[in-house]
């Protein structure tokens, strides 16, 4: 089956950091696989937007160069690069002062789709929303994107909001989140809601309990300061955990449609138990005998932020109550792995007596790498002497079922920007959703000062602090092993 591509309407696409490590690595890459894949219109435009100063020609050898490093085979196409690269302008700019927006405001076309996506820092975000404004370009067909984090308590989201709020409506922005731009993470839905398998067995009857992992074998890289201010609870749990949470158990929306969905989003979050401290584990990698450690990537010798968080929650509500939710996210760990689990219940009579031992439906819905599927059944072991059981994966990868252009995934990034430019917000957050998380999180960091918490040291390359392989060990369950 070839996937079907949808032309979307023309556009002019302003990418304000244009120069940056976010547009560089991800977006004007993923922009180029889409221009391959005969995804935009011939008048599209892309006009990449930073203070450095540059012409057009000096910035279409920085995204030449930005497509040879990260868009894959399809780079090689030099008619395709070539043609890709007519597309793009560059403007210098300043968000915080006057120099190139009327220039920007020049090149912008009256009549077609705007996008601006504010890849800066979020320091800036207000800045370019207000110019924005001032200089007209904030008009009804004016859309903006922004990135994360998006505040880093409830306080600055909701000033963070307020302030988008005075120049464009919430129809108009589009908080990214790239976990859910991910083909799995829609595919989690479709199999939810698009079959009657699924569905009558979600819940706190048939379910023993659900784990989300978001696991990485990198340390904190170059961000150093800004990751030691975050922690993992800011940096991945409160925005990207808390997504594949509510996906995984939220309601059935009555349309596939972006306030449908995202009202039961919300629904799930304000539904949250605030969460025992012994329910949670934090951790900080150790150094090792050839790596420094956390504190030495970070330089905080006194650092307490956590590197490594798991915890296990409750969603009060009628299908979840009594099934508990274990999250766990961490840098340095043994693989790289982000996955949900489903873990069913045991059947209720088990007739091939004790010997069959313990067999469970157990549903993993794998985001990286391979996207993909697997439900595991349980089955006879071939061969003659008798009724042995065992358990074997159904793999719901839909490769072979769809063929090869169903491997060919499109990036989360790329996805995303040509929803933006058709106007569909499903897979944004929106600014109610983006407070209800902080609302939850909030309380729970300020436990962790209030108590001076000091995180647990682990060793690099395993699973994590011991606590975390007790937090279920205590309810006499375990952690899926951490595979890349
Ligand atoms: P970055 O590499 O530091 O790039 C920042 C960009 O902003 C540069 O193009 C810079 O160019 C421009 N800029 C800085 N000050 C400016 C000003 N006053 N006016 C106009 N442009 C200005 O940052 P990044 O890593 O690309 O991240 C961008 C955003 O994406 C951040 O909010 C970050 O949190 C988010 N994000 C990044 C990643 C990632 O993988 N990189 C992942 C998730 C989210 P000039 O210096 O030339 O002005």
């Amino acid at each position: 089956m070839v996937s079907r591509v949808i032309p979307v309407d023309s556009f002019d696409l302003v990418i304000f950091g244009g120069t940056g490590d976010l547009a560089r690595r991800k977006i004007l890459p993923g922009l180029f696989r889409r221009f391959c894949a005969g995804q935009m219109p011939p008048e599209a435009q892309i006009v990449g937007a930073a203070r450095s100063e540059m012409d057009d020609s000096g910035y279409r050898e920085f995204v030449a160069e930005a497509i040879h490093e990260f868009a894959g085979p399809l780079s090689e196409d030099a008619a395709q690069v070539e043609g890709f690269l007519e597309r793009v302008c560059y403007v210098a700019i300043d968000a915080k002062g006057e120099a190139g927006w009327e220039e920007l405001k020049s090149k912008v076309r009256e009549d077609l789709v705007h996008a601006f996506y504010f890849s800066v820092a979020p320091s800036l975000f207000g800045d370019i929303a207000e110019r924005l404004h001032l200089h007209g370009l904030a008009g009804d067909e004016s859309r903006i994107v922004v990135e994360k984090p998006f505040g880093k308590d409830l306080d600055s989201a909701r000033e963070l909001n307020a302030t988008l709020a005075k120049h464009f409506d919430e129809h108009q922005i589009y908080r990214i989140d790239h976990y859910l731009g991910k083909e799995t993470v829609q595919n989690l839905m479709a199999v939810r809601f698009g079959n009657v398998l699924f569905e009558p067995l979600w819940n706190a009857q048939y379910v023993d309990h659900i784990q989300i992992t978001v696991a990485e074998t990198v340390g904190v890289g170059g961000r150093g300061s800004y990751y030691d201010a975050s922690g993992a609870m800011r940096d991945m749990v409160q925005n990207h955990l808390m997504q594949l949470l509510c996906l995984i158990a939220m309601e059935p929306p009555a349309k596939f449609e972006p306030d449908a969905v995202r009202d039961e989003k919300l629904k799930v979050i304000r539904a949250l138990e605030p969460v025992e401290p012994y329910h949670i584990v934090r951790g900080q990698y150790d150094k090792s005998k050839d790596a420094p450690g956390y504190r030495q990537d970070v330089e905080n010798p006194r650092s307490f932020t956590e590197s490594f968080l798991a915890l296990k929650l409750h969603i009060s509500n009628w299908r979840w109550a009594g099934t508990p939710f274990y999250l766990r996210t961490g840098k340095k760990l043994k693989a790289r792995t982000s996955e949900i689990v489903v873990v069913f219940k045991d059947a209720p009579h088990s007739i091939f007596g004790a010997d069959a031992g313990r067999h469970r439906n157990v549903l993993a819905i794998r985001l990286q790498p391979n996207e993909g599927m697997t439900l595991d059944v349980t089955i006879k072991e071939p061969g003659p002497g008798g009724m042995r059981l065992v358990d074997v994966p159904l793999d719901m990868t839909f490769a072979d079922a769809l063929g090869p252009e169903a491997e060919q995934a499109t990036e989360a990034y790329e996805r995303l920007i040509m929803d933006v430019i058709r106007g569909n917000q499903t897979l944004f957050m929106r600014g109610d959703e983006v407070e209800a998380a902080w609302a939850w999180t909030d309380p729970i960091i300020a436990g962790w000062t209030a108590r001076s918490d000091v995180p647990k040291p682990y060793d690099q390359g395993g699973s994590g602090p011991e606590d975390s392989l007790m937090l279920m060990h205590r309810d006499g369950r375990r952690w899926r092993e951490l595979k890349g």
